[in-house]
């Protein structure tokens, strides 16, 4: 991974992307300067009680890019690297994945910069519930829903929660979605952004005439969405030939035992222990240019640059993760042939069934998994064809298309809308 000080800014990324539409669709300059700007940006820094008796001062964001179709909807990330630009970067992003799926949401993010894998069970606890004290008057069921980033899971969701009711005096289901099912979780809430990557990935298959069984198939993260979208390509019966982690991942051209080697990840905290080595070992670098046909990165931001797009080996991308790919990339990798389905489309799964979970918690129902996985596959597909379209009649790339999608519609919202006073 590159260094803070040569780390491409993911605000630069999200904002150019946005611009290489905007030109497109013609907007108003008004509207179209007006959704390019954040509508609220909350900074706080806070104490938290470390084991050892000491305090420590940690800095926390909340970021509300646009609320015009809806509340605002975005994860909560924990990382070293979180900073006010990666935050902004992630909550447009989710403006546009809320509208190209087309869910009344708007998009926000959230972020504790933080180093996660070194604090203890209870310093997270302590870390979580002063920081949604810290932003509880900005979030809620009809204004901003929080869900699990980067390190941040359900548990962490349930102390938000639990925070956030106790600040309300009653319990607040809506609060956050990604709970665990004992709080008003979800079914298919853990699985849905994998399940969502792989759904997309399968259409875009069929498209580019792959077939999915026998498809070597390489994945960078193996965490909530690189594990699960992993664990469906193997019982789908393609190969799962490369996974990594932040440490870096292994390969095995004849295809991974994916259950063992999350099964692995689940108990050592490792891809590979010396006794039960099931591949080669390789760097997060190598995995992304190895020879494959389904490249599915889902890790960080900026994996893909103009750096290693002309060395990428294979035919078809759908990005899990945020952000993977830079404007300069998507260009080579467009003359290249090769076909990337955009974050704000192929990770969209996760937003979609954090609707559904919010949607529950509303009207306090419980949902079947089937119903679940029957909305989630219709709207995945619907959303592909809607993006694939534009992309054929636009002669545009599927990220500028998405893009053209999710713009469009929030621009339409805005300026129906209007300007108070
Ligand atoms: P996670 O914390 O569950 O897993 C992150 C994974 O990335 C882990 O396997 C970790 O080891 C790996 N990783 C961390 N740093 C890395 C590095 N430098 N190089 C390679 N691997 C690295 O997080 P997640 O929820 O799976 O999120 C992954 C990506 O997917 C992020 O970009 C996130 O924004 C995006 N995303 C997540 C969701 C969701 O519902 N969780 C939804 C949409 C998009």
């Amino acid at each position: 991974m590159p260094n803070k000080i040569d780390r491409i800014n993911p605000w630069d990324v999200a904002t150019r992307q946005m611009d290489i539409a905007v030109e497109r669709l013609k907007l108003d300059p008004g509207v179209s300067e007006k959704i390019k700007q954040t509508k609220r940006e909350l900074i706080v820094h806070f104490p938290v009680e470390m084991d050892d008796g000491s305090v420590k001062i940690f800095t926390g964001y909340r970021v509300q890019h646009n609320m015009a179709r809806g509340p605002g909807k975005g994860g909560i990330r924990y990382h070293p690297d979180v900073d006010l630009d990666e935050v902004r970067a992630l909550a447009m992003w989710m403006t546009w994945k809320a509208a190209v799926v087309n869910i009344p949401f708007g998009g926000a993010k959230g972020g504790v910069q933080c180093d996660p894998k070194s604090m203890s069970l209870q310093e997270l606890e302590n870390m979580t519930r002063r920081f949604t004290w810290e932003i509880a008057f900005i979030i809620g069921p009809d204004q901003d829903i929080p869900a699990p980033d980067v390190y941040t899971n359900p548990q962490v969701m349930a102390w938000i929660m639990d925070t956030y009711s106790i600040l309300k005096g009653y319990t607040v289901h809506g609060v956050v979605t990604g709970k665990p099912l004992e709080l008003g979780g979800s079914l298919g809430r853990f699985e849905a952004t994998g399940k969502g990557v792989f759904i997309i990935a399968q259409e875009a298959a069929r498209h580019s005439d792959i077939p999915i069984e026998g498809a070597r198939v390489a994945v960078q993260g193996c965490g909530n969405v690189g594990g699960i979208a992993a664990q469906y390509f193997d019982r789908a019966g393609a190969k799962v030939i490369a996974i990594s982690d932040s440490r870096g991942g292994i390969y095995n051209k004849k295809g991974l035992n994916v259950s063992d080697v999350l099964d692995c990840k689940k108990r050592y905290s490792c891809l590979i222990t010396p006794e039960g080595r099931a591949g080669e070992e390789i760097t997060n670098e190598e995995l992304l240019e190895i020879d494959c046909d389904i490249l599915i990165p889902s890790a960080l931001e900026n994996q893909i640059t103009q750096k290693n797009a002309p060395k990428i080996k294979t035919k078809l991308i759908a990005e899990g993760a945020n952000g993977p790919t830079t404007p300069e990339a998507d260009k080579i990798l467009y003359d290249r042939g090769i076909f990337v389905v955009p974050d704000i489309l192929a990770n969209a799964g996760g937003v979609t069934v954090s609707y559904f979970e919010w949607v529950q918690n509303l009207q306090e129902l419980i949902w079947s998994e089937e119903e679940i996985s029957v909305r989630l596959t219709r709207i995945m597909k619907r959303s592909f064809e809607e993006v694939l379209t534009i992309s054929q009649r636009e002669k545009v790339d599927m990220r500028t298309a998405a893009l053209m999608l999710g713009i469009g519609r929030v621009a339409a919202a805005t300026k129906l809308r209007g300007i108070y006073p």
